[in-house]
């Protein structure tokens, strides 16, 4: 939910709160900025001020306000911001948050979980799926053959920072390379490439690896309609290579290409919604045009539910 407003880090505002409320009553404030950073890390008690945020958004301030001790009073135009911080301040019972969740877990937790497994490429064990990534399919309006709208090859920084994990290009084998920025060579299909400088699309703009047609990403989703998803690769923790300590993984966590089972995992996930989304609460109505939703519309999305 954190990215509907684009949150700011609590620090920054910790440091914006302290050095705008600080006075001589507070213990450890001498007026010069660089007696913050004694006080940062302390339980700073500024009872008696009061912050007003007209705009809280995600409400940043309002708890980094409260942290301080600060009596705050914050809005926004939106109801869902509202909900939000408001579920974030209030009192909350933990027995009763441990219980639903268990609640939880008894009910829906196994049936779900069969959703984000995936087999360990290390030790062929059950692992657990942390994150899959996909990217967008579009079609060449010249040559009719798909475009896969990537950017670039980089995957992800390696847990321990040493590496990289790339993508390639040609056969979207998802491996360890020293560094993005330099040549490397697929271990499966020993394509060399320079994942950072690899593009299908860049900016607004995507060029056919096929005919060599450049058009705007926009212009054909409103002629051939919303893209297609495909997912590409998947990070993943594996509970048995962490216990045994797998050099190759870092805390049992790392990077693969889909492989069989995981496209059919997806495809029973896929087939499973169809076959309840007709009872379940998704907005079905079309997308009015309206400032925000504008970049949607023009992305070829239609209803709330595509
Ligand atoms: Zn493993
Ligand atoms: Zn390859
Ligand atoms: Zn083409």
């Amino acid at each position: 939910m954190h990215k509907w407003w684009a949150r700011r880090l609590g620090s920054v505002f910790r440091t914006i709160l302290l050095y705008s409320l600080a006075d001589d009553e507070l213990d450890g404030w001498n007026g010069k900025p660089n007696s913050l950073w004694e006080l940062y890390p302390k339980d700073v008690n500024l009872d008696g001020k009061v912050v007003l945020d007209p705009m809280m958004g995600g409400g940043t301030t309002v708890i980094e306000a409260l942290k301080l001790g600060c009596k705050v009073i914050a809005g926004d135009l939106n109801p869902v911001s509202w909900f939000l911080v408001k579920k974030q301040v209030e009192d909350i019972d933990p027995e009763l948050i441990a219980q639903t969740l268990g609640k939880l877990d008894d009910e829906i937790g196994t049936e779900l979980r069969r959703y984000y497994q995936t087999i360990c490429p290390e030790c062929e064990e059950t692992a657990e799926a942390i994150y899959y990534f996909y990217y967008k399919v579009s079609s060449c309006s010249k040559c009719a053959k798909e475009v896969h709208l990537m950017r670039n090859f980089f995957l992800a920084k390696s847990p321990t920072g040493s590496s990289d994990f790339v993508v390639c290009p040609q056969c979207w084998n998802v491996f360890e390379s020293k560094n993005a920025e330099n040549s490397t060579t697929c271990s499966k299909c020993h394509q060399k490439f320079t994942p950072t400088e690899v593009s299908f699309s860049r900016g607004r703009r995507f060029t056919c690896s096929d005919c060599g047609h450049s058009e705007k990403i926009v212009d054909v989703a409103q002629k051939f309609g919303r893209y297609r998803e495909r997912m590409y690769a998947i990070e993943f923790y594996c509970k048995h290579c962490d216990v045994s300590k797998n050099k190759n993984l870092v805390n049992g966590r790392g990077y693969k290409a889909p492989d069989k089972s995981d496209r059919k995992t997806l495809d029973s996930a896929i087939e499973e919604f169809r076959s309840i989304s007709k009872n379940l609460p998704i907005p079905d109505t079309l997308i009015p045009l309206g400032v925000e939703t504008k970049r949607a519309l023009n992305h070829g999305y239609r209803k709330f539910s595509d």
